[in-house]
């Protein structure tokens, strides 16, 4: 089990314990075996850490280790786990922030920063179980910008962007922090408004409605408006929200045809008539 041969130790204590094993008067002594097993043993645990850092690449001539005292060569190798388990944790950090920025990519919209359409359909998912568990309601505006199109040929698609980024700054100034705005597709958005049911929802979409027609994008000398059309409805008990987007795409398709700039609100309890408002009282309503 021990072998005479092995280099000497330059550590005293292992100095003594070799020296022990090295002398024949103890060969019939049975602690000399258990000092002879435990010396094999320790022996062995350096082996296996020095192992360990030959996979992390950072594993020296295992020949130079082996001169060395056990002790040095332990506590060498413990500085260099050391060291690996610091690297693997700035990876850890590294791979934890290229997870979030991967999450933010798929669930919000590059241009605007605001939730993307798949993110704002898992949300509509959500609020459906939960106006399902606990009988809470949601209303849903769904908006797109008039002539957008005409805006893109006149000042050009960069311009069309910046103003973009400025109607949903817009938006996002009319709703309530609960509330959830996303881009649905190209100039087309829809927000969903949490525990609101017509009323409180029409409110946020008379604000909306005013602040788009206050804002204003300064282009060179140019300042630049738009306006949007708007349809609002709520959700009704036992849809889901496709049902429910398909009654607020209707009403929008309702205030595009009677004249755009304008919000058309459908009451899912009376979902053959509708109310058309262009008229405001009160932009701070
Ligand atoms: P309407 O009032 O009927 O909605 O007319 P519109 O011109 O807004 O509608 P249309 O669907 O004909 O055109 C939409 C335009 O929006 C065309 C498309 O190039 C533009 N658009 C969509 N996404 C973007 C974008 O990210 N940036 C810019 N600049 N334009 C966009
Ligand atoms: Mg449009
Ligand atoms: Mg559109």
């Amino acid at each position: 089990m021990f072998d005479p041969s092995c280099p000497k130790p330059d550590d005293q204590l292992e100095q003594e314990v070799m020296a022990i094993l090295t002398d024949h008067r103890y060969d019939n002594d049975p602690v000399r075996d258990l000092l002879s097993r435990l010396w094999h043993r320790i022996e062995e645990q350096v082996d296996r850490l020095e192992r360990v850092a030959d996979i992390s690449d950072l594993y020296q001539s295992h020949v130079l280790e082996s001169n060395r005292s056990l002790t040095t060569r332990y506590e060498k190798q413990l500085r260099q786990i050391k060291r690996v388990v610091r690297i693997s944790d700035l990876y850890q950090a590294s791979l934890k922030e290229l997870n979030l920025s991967l999450f933010e990519a798929s669930t919000h919209d590059s241009l605007t920063g605001i939730s993307n359409r798949r993110f704002m359909a898992e949300r509509c998912l959500e609020e459906d179980q939960r106006a399902a568990r606990h009988g809470s309601t949601y209303s849903m505006i769904i908006l797109d910008v008039d002539h957008f199109k005409l805006i893109n040929d006149e000042y050009g698609h960069a311009t069309g962007d910046l103003m973009l980024v400025d109607f949903v700054k817009a938006l996002s100034s009319s709703l309530r922090h609960y509330d959830i705005i996303a881009r649905w597709g190209g100039e087309e958005f829809m927000a969903l408004l949490i525990d609101a049911d017509l009323s409180t929802a029409e409110l946020v979409a008379k604000r909306m409605l005013a602040n788009i027609r206050e804002m204003r994008v300064s282009i060179d000398d140019m300042e630049l408006k738009l306006t949007a059309s708007l349809g609002l409805t709520e959700h009704k008990p036992d849809e889901n929200y496709d049902a429910t987007f398909r009654r607020a795409d209707k009403a929008l398709l309702m205030a595009k045809n009677a004249g755009r700039d304008r919000l058309v609100v459908i009451d899912p309890t009376n979902p053959l008539s509708h109310r058309e408002i262009s008229t405001l009282v009160s932009a701070a309503e």
